[in-house]
């Protein structure tokens, strides 16, 4: 029986080891990838798009910093106006 349990603690604590190494395996597989995205995507920051006329943050989006450096103006439907308006990214 003692050398049994002796077996299972041994086998819990190589898992663990195993377990974290591949934990820390995934990790750098997965900053890899996000370096690789960004620099294929370029710099996208998620954006706030208001409404101009009553000022309702109705939409949230992505844009690329590079391509739209100054601040979007999208035609959207709000909800609160329930028309079309002019849409401007805030923070
Ligand atoms: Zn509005």
């Amino acid at each position: 029986m003692a050398s049994y349990s002796f077996k299972v603690n041994f086998l819990d604590k190589d898992f663990k080891i195993v377990l974290n190494y591949s934990v820390r395996l995934i990790n750098m597989i997965a900053f890899f990838f996000n370096a690789i995205a960004r620099e294929v995507f370029g710099m996208r920051v998620a954006i706030t798009l208001a409404c101009t006329e009553c000022k309702n943050r109705n939409y949230q989006t992505n844009k690329n910093k590079k391509n739209n450096p100054d601040r979007l103006e999208v035609k959207k439907f709000c909800k609160t106006c329930r028309t079309h308006t002019v849409h401007k990214e805030t923070k």
